[in-house]
């Protein structure tokens, strides 16, 4: 394949859009300059408080089918790039269960109809005893009778693919500032240092180009991580309950993310008390092990949502905008990164463009 003529490009926003679109620019022979706001190591990043689930049947149910079918292209675009990386092991194709107590066993057979509704029956899911459960995952609560298997589903080591990222872009001579909040125009980007002219600039700062995009909202989203060696699970668990739906994703090294919540409010302070109790109860009540884990830390951040809850990509001279990740960062970042590189390198099928390189509702003129 013939190689483009070398461009110089910024990335506004290390996080993971940004760190992705950086790794594959370079990968194509271009030089990258990239910004981001905070620390690159432990960045401020939804992607880093993100629990890391590539889950397209389970998100089909609170989204549209768009959503799944871009999902589903993640499911073989990360392995590839993880391979790429030379690290496959960050991936988990085990699937996901999704599970009620018998008292809410209603909760879940409304899911398993809405997953019918929206993908068509039979859809791609296993019904569960609770013999099978406690087959999948012996360290489960026993008490659960039902459940689904959603064998399709993975989850990554988000942490670490992170980190991997960036020492990819710098081994491959991307030139990394932090701790360096930037605006974003077309061909340049402006910082405390001053301004510096680029051929093209990529924002992708996630909530934080709120003033380009000015009805881009946060969605707070409240974690907890733990640590316990006497609990193991191969795949994440949802929870299915009334109030709430909240699941738990095993990390390396004995951690647990267990999350989410979905509260429209751009508050950044500290995780309330009722979502650390509710968090806390899923754990209790999915494996009555977790109550001597560790709390290591509490997680919150926003989720960047346009009002249609789905991503956009738009182009102008010099400046294109990759936002509205929402709740699906891990799950859409390979449709979102593959459909803006086919723009910038003017070549290719652009994948997903009827959604994608749809303008958003509320892109700002300016
Ligand atoms: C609690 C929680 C759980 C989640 N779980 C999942 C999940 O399991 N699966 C899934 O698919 N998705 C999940 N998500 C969603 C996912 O994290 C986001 O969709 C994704 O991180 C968005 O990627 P992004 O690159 O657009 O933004 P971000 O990852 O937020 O990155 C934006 C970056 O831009 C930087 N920045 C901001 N302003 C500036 C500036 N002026 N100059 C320079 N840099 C700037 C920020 O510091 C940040 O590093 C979750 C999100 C949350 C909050």
């Amino acid at each position: 394949m013939s190689r483009l003529p070398q461009q110089r490009f910024a990335v506004a926003g290390a996080g993971l859009l940004g760190r992705l679109v950086a790794w594959r620019l370079l990968r194509d022979g271009h030089a990258v300059t990239l910004y981001d706001a905070g620390d690159l190591d432990t960045p401020p990043a939804a992607a880093w408080t993100a629990a890391g689930m590539v889950a397209p049947l389970a998100e089909t149910v609170v989204s549209e089918r768009c959503v799944y079918d871009m999902g589903r292209m993640a499911l073989t675009r990360w392995p590839e790039w993880l391979a790429e990386l030379e690290a496959p092991g960050l991936w988990h194709p085990h699937g996901s269960l999704v599970v009620a107590h018998p008292q809410d066993e209603g909760e879940l057979t409304q899911f398993r109809r809405e997953l019918d509704d929206a993908l068509g029956a039979p859809a791609r899911y296993r019904p569960l005893s609770g013999a099978d459960l406690q087959a999948l995952e012996p360290d489960l609560a026993e008490g659960f009778r039902h459940g689904l298997f959603l064998e399709e589903e993975a989850h990554l080591d988000n942490r670490e693919l992170l980190a991997r990222l960036l020492a990819a872009i710098r081994e491959l001579g991307g030139e990394c500032y932090a701790h360096t909040p930037v605006e974003t125009r077309p061909g340049e980007v402006e910082s405390a240092a001053g301004r510096r002219t680029f051929d093209r600039v990529i924002d992708c700062r996630g909530h934080g180009a709120r003033p380009r995009h000015p009805t881009l909202r946060g969605v707070r989203g409240e974690t907890l991580q733990v640590h316990t060696e006497e609990v193991r699970l191969s795949r994440p668990v949802r929870l299915m309950h009334p109030r709430y739906q909240l699941y738990v994703v095993p990390k390396p090294d004995g951690r647990f993310v267990v999350g989410a919540t979905s509260i429209e409010s751009e508050d950044r302070s500290p995780i309330s008390l009722q979502s650390s109790l509710e968090l806390s109860s899923v754990l209790y009540t999915l494996s009555p092990a977790f109550a001597e884990a560790r709390v290591l830390e509490q997680g919150v951040n926003l989720r960047p949502a346009f009002r249609d809850n789905l991503p956009h990509v738009t182009h102008r001279d010099g400046l294109t905008s990759a936002n509205g990740l929402f709740r699906h960062g891990y799950l859409l970042a390979p449709a979102v990164v593959d459909h803006l590189l086919a723009e910038v390198r003017g070549a290719g099928e652009r994948p997903f463009a009827a959604v994608l390189a749809e303008t958003a509702p509320e892109e700002s003129a300016s």
